[in-house]
């Protein structure tokens, strides 16, 4: 029996969570598993029901679970609180309190979206990249402060926390066939960039079978878009990793295709690369594939049930070849569906 603690959060969090779910009790009947779902306030739902963003009561029931889906935390009706009562700071608390340093994107060109990129068609063909964002450390964790007229944030690094990330990508490079990792920094003017580097060249002397290139951050910004078939893994520190695999998720077709996993401590956590998107929150009109690839994450890496993650993989090719569309990745020709109605699709494809 697996225990998975269900965060379902704000805005398209309720809707898409819910279509994943779907898609995880039917890939649990096939492939004869057990799931139970332990749902808890989280974010602005949080905030609303018991005054915290991460309040104890969810607390205890993560505690308690093997891993946690979340869907997205954020909207508008939340921004002008003070920032401890802010969603994005239940956000933070969960991934620092679990200790989930590590976060895990993949970016795939998939050749049936080529309608969705700005690129010239055949230009991102074999563009499959994976991203290691360090998440625990850096800016948005480091020393700030705020006063009428000026304001600041640290970015503080130790080596440790650098290493355990470095690592778990050097691993994962040197599993893939092609065994190239791209370390990015601004080494150029930051000493934390500078450290960065220190120890990933340390790193490096224990994978030689790794190639290594370090790219300065303002270079890898333009090098993706240029050139993203260079790249076969990444790794990078908190803020870099956050804006760069934005900007890689374009390269996928759509933010709501792009999923991620952050693991490093006894719990992992899984959940779509985007927010809660509040424009087309309760519309049926969310693209769940995002969430439903962090489930099949969540079953790889914490459950180990490898079949089960790589059918609903496979289903979500199937269900994309097959012309199922959602709005954000509609094109000519394709069958418009709605969220709902996808994770469902999905789901019978198992
Ligand atoms: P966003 O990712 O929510 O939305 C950006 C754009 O992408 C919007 O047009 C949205 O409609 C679209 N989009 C996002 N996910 C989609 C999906 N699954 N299907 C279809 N379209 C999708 O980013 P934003 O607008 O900058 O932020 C909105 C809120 O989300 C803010 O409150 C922000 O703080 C929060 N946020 C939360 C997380 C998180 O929970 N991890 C991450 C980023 C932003």
């Amino acid at each position: 029996m697996y225990h998975i603690a269900i965060l379902k959060g704000d805005g398209i969090g309720p809707e898409i969570v819910t279509a994943a779910m779907t898609v995880l009790d039917k890939a649990a009947k096939k492939f004869d598993f057990q799931l139970t779902y332990h749902e808890a306030a989280f974010g602005g739902a949080g905030y609303d029901k018991y005054g915290s963003p991460y309040p104890d009561e969810t607390r205890q029931i993560v505690e308690n679970c093997q891993a946690v889906l979340l869907g997205a935390v954020g909207g508008p009706q939340y921004d002008l609180l003070p920032r401890e009562f802010r969603p994005e700071s239940g956000l933070l608390a969960i991934r620092k309190e679990l200790g989930l340093y590590c976060n895990i994107r993949s970016i795939k060109y998939y050749d049936f979206l080529a309608n969705q990129v700005v690129w010239k068609e055949g230009f991102l063909n074999g563009v499959d990249i994976i991203i290691y964002r360090e998440l625990t450390g850096g800016a948005y964790f480091g020393e700030k402060k705020r006063e009428n007229d000026w304001a600041y944030d640290t970015i503080y690094y130790t080596k440790t926390e650098i290493e355990r990330i470095v690592r778990q990508a050097f691993a994962t490079a040197s599993n893939r066939p092609r065994k190239l990792l791209h370390s990015i920094d601004k080494a150029n003017v930051m000493e934390s960039s500078r450290l960065w580097r220190e120890v990933v060249e340390n790193v490096a002397k224990d994978f030689p079978q790794v190639h290594v290139e370090h790219l300065y951050v303002d270079n890898a910004a333009m090098q993706l878009i240029v050139n993203p078939q260079q790249f076969d893994v990444i790794v990078t520190e908190n803020m870099f990793g956050d804006i760069l695999s934005d900007e890689a998720a374009a390269l996928g077709g759509s933010l709501g295709m792009m999923a991620s996993a952050s693991l490093g401590g006894k719990i992992s956590l899984y959940e779509p690369a985007h927010g809660s998107a509040p424009d087309i929150a309760g519309k049926d009109k969310a693209n769940p594939i995002a969430t439903i690839l962090s489930a099949a994450m969540l079953l790889r890496f914490s459950f180990q049930e490898e079949a089960a993650a790589q059918a609903i993989e496979q289903a979500v090719t199937t269900i994309l070849t097959e012309g199922y569309r959602t709005a954000d990745i509609a094109d000519d020709g394709m069958k418009s569906i709605g969220c709902m109605q996808m994770a469902q699709l999905i789901a019978d494809r198992l």
